[in-house]
């Protein structure tokens, strides 16, 4: 059993995953405090550091250990080997009721999660001996894989986080993330699989077709939405697609009035559009 590998015995080894460099190491915590953005959050929890996603915005890249690991985000993964191990510690003293947030600064379905199953232990856990009140943020169709357990929770919601209708956009964006189509189709069947959904437009990136846009969202039949501007003003790109980003936003004209007025045509179709932090406050 893949399982057993995160708590007696060693993780498998598996040194590269497609383009991904994966390196395991021991951690001192699992369940980190928060603060900032997610400070509502009693917990944050990361199975693991780096993510294979290597969205250009990411602002996780920026914590990166160094500016090596920061210019290579995306293409370097660290396991938490010892992940479900610091969990199991918390038996004795349960979080049940506790708002945690998975991910802050990774993705728990990244493709390693397919082969090694982190993120599934670790909710079997928190499933078993918890019962938190969890919201899951990823960008993967691989959370459908888990829908068997996340059925079981009593409080947990989904966020799959859609940022544009263009695939332009994405490949630039979002170069090594799953497209658009599989992303909207997972989220869909989540939420007919009677778990609680809700897709995170975090940020906005620009939109060829607002309205078009706007009813792929509500034909998913998910009701809540969260959306958060894009300032590609303000923004630091990761290297490699840093200038095709930023020609792209010229492109798309998509500055502060395009913005506003892409957000006003989506809220014309979902009137209960959560923005940004509010809107990420813990079910
Ligand atoms: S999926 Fe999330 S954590 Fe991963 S690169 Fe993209 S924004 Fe960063």
């Amino acid at each position: 059993m893949q399982a057993d590998l995160f708590s007696e015995q060693q993780p498998p080894k598996l040194n590269q995953l497609g383009h991904s460099r994966i390196q395991y190491k021991e951690v001192g915590t699992i369940l980190n405090k928060t603060s900032g953005f997610m400070a509502d959050y009693d917990y944050s929890l990361n199975p693991y550091s780096g993510c294979a996603f290597g969205c250009t915005y990411c602002y996780a890249a920026f914590f990166a250990r160094d500016t090596v690991a920061q210019e290579n985000w995306g293409y370097w993964v660290d396991v938490k080997a010892n992940a479900l191990a610091l969990l199991k510690k918390y038996r004795s003293k349960p979080i049940t009721g506790k708002t945690v947030y998975m991910s802050s600064v990774t993705d728990p379905y990244q493709p390693i999660e397919r082969k090694i199953e982190l993120t599934r232990e670790l909710l079997k856990e928190l499933l078993h001996y918890h019962q938190p009140r969890l919201v899951i943020q990823t960008r993967s169709p691989i959370v459908t894989r888990d829908i068997d357990l996340l059925q079981q929770f009593q409080h947990l919601q989904v966020n799959m986080t859609i940022t544009t209708d263009s695939e332009e956009v994405r490949k630039v964006f979002e170069p090594l993330c799953p497209g658009n189509k599989a992303r909207l189709a997972a989220i869909k069947e989540v939420a007919a699989a009677g778990v609680q959904a809700c897709i995170t437009m975090t940020p906005l990136l620009p939109v060829e077709e607002p309205h078009a846009f706007a009813q792929s969202l509500l034909d998913t039949g998910i009701s809540k939405f969260i959306i958060q501007p894009f300032h590609p003003d303000r923004g630091r790109f990761t290297a490699g697609t840093r200038e095709e980003a930023k020609q792209l936003v010229r492109k798309y004209g998509w500055t502060a009035e395009r913005y506003s007025e892409v957000e006003g045509i989506i809220k014309s179709y979902i009137p209960d559009l959560g923005i940004g932090k509010e809107g990420f406050q813990p079910i």
